[in-house]
């Protein structure tokens, strides 16, 4: 994958998507710690929602499709989309456009911040293509509306299969695949049956099953007992946001969307149009969204020096923004991760 994205010489291309609200701020937070990192990028900028519709008369141009699909890697900021009317959602039309099936989110308290009494380390797998996300939604009737949930063998087993592989390579002990099949016994059903299948070839990992809302309770409760989760779209994406409040929030989980050959990396969070341009949006989650980033792209000794960084920033408990109790800015919070990352030369 690396050669791929190298140029000659030492510099990456790779697309580099602001996105808006928070989006630029957090994106311009991650940029400067990657060079700060000694890892030099050509950033092919691209537009997507409400930017892209201004500049292009479209909110996904081919444009920033076609630089992803070159590149192969992107960095991308939240894109806002709008609720209830207005155009559809740009993140989930890219993910389904490059095929990113696989939205894997580590969600962990070892950067000492969790708010949680318990050690939180789980990776969430979030089948990233299909279920509620279809954008097949119709009024059948005056006063009646259907939204179709999509489930296919195809989909759900490469989810499954990505979730083990990982897990297996990673010496993780625990799978609980997430479901709702006790009420869709069909769809939710056909995910169970496709992901049992390939637990099968994984005798080494412990297969479990959980009901959704049992699951939000017991991960409020007992976080520690899940490892590696798979879940369907919508209670990946409802989970994810869970399990961030357990440890930080939304401003300190990443994320990445995994193609066979595309990787899209980006925070868990969105636009967070509440705090936009205030400069008080927490980097943490685009940082570390970009650190899984330089890993992908094979600059390992970058990342842990990065990872590193921001342990030692964040165990002298300064210079944090306001989500995490301080009242600095993204910019002081950044300056102060850098510092920290030259210390460690
Ligand atoms: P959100 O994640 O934007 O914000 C939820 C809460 O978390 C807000 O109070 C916000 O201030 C806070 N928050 C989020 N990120 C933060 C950060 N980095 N630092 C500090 N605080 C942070 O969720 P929302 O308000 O439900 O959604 C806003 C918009 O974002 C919507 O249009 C939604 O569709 C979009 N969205 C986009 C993506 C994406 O681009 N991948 C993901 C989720 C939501």
């Amino acid at each position: 994958m690396a050669d791929k994205t190298k140029d000659k010489g030492n510099v990456y291309n790779i697309t580099l998507i602001p996105g808006d609200g928070i989006g630029p701020e957090v994106t311009s937070a991650a940029r400067r710690v990657i060079a700060a990192a000694g890892i030099v990028v050509d950033w092919e900028i691209a537009d997507g929602g409400s930017v892209a519709l201004e500049k292009h008369g479209t909110t996904l141009p081919d444009e920033t499709l076609e630089s992803i699909k070159k590149n192969k890697v992107a960095l991308k900021g939240p894109i806002t989309t709008p609720i209830g009317g207005g155009f559809q959602s740009v993140n989930v039309g890219l993910r389904k456009a490059l095929d990113l099936y696989s939205n894997v989110r580590p969600v962990r308290s070892a950067l000492g911040i969790s708010l949680h009494h318990t050690p939180i380390d789980l990776v969430i797998f979030r089948e990233n293509t299909e279920d509620l996300y279809s954008g097949m939604e119709y009024e059948i009737a005056p006063g009646v509306a259907q939204s179709l949930k999509i489930i296919t063998e195809k989909a759900s087993t490469r989810i499954a299969k990505a979730a083990f592989k990982w897990a297996s390579e990673h010496k993780r002990k625990t799978i609980h695949a997430v479901h709702k099949a006790n009420i869709m016994k069909k769809s939710d059903g056909l995910f169970l049956d496709s992901v049992r299948k390939v637990a099968a070839h994984y005798p080494e990992i412990t297969y479990k099953e959980i009901i959704v809302d049992n699951c939000a309770m017991q991960l409020v409760m007992h976080p520690e007992q899940f490892d590696v989760m798979v879940l369907g779209n919508l209670y990946g994406d409802i989970i994810s946001d869970l399990a961030a409040g357990l440890v930080g929030g939304l401003g300190v989980v990443p994320g990445a969307n995994l193609g066979d050959d595309i990787a899209v990396f980006e925070s868990v969070h969105g636009s967070a149009p509440d705090i936009a341009g205030k400069g008080v949006a927490n980097p943490m989650a685009t940082i570390l969204s970009a650190n899984m980033m330089l890993r992908h792209i094979g600059e390992e000794k970058a990342a842990d020096r990065v990872q590193a960084a921001l342990v030692l920033f964040l165990s002298e408990k300064k210079c944090l923004t306001p989500d995490l109790g301080g009242n600095a800015t993204t910019d002081k919070m950044v300056d102060g991760i850098i510092e920290k990352i030259n210390l460690l030369k």
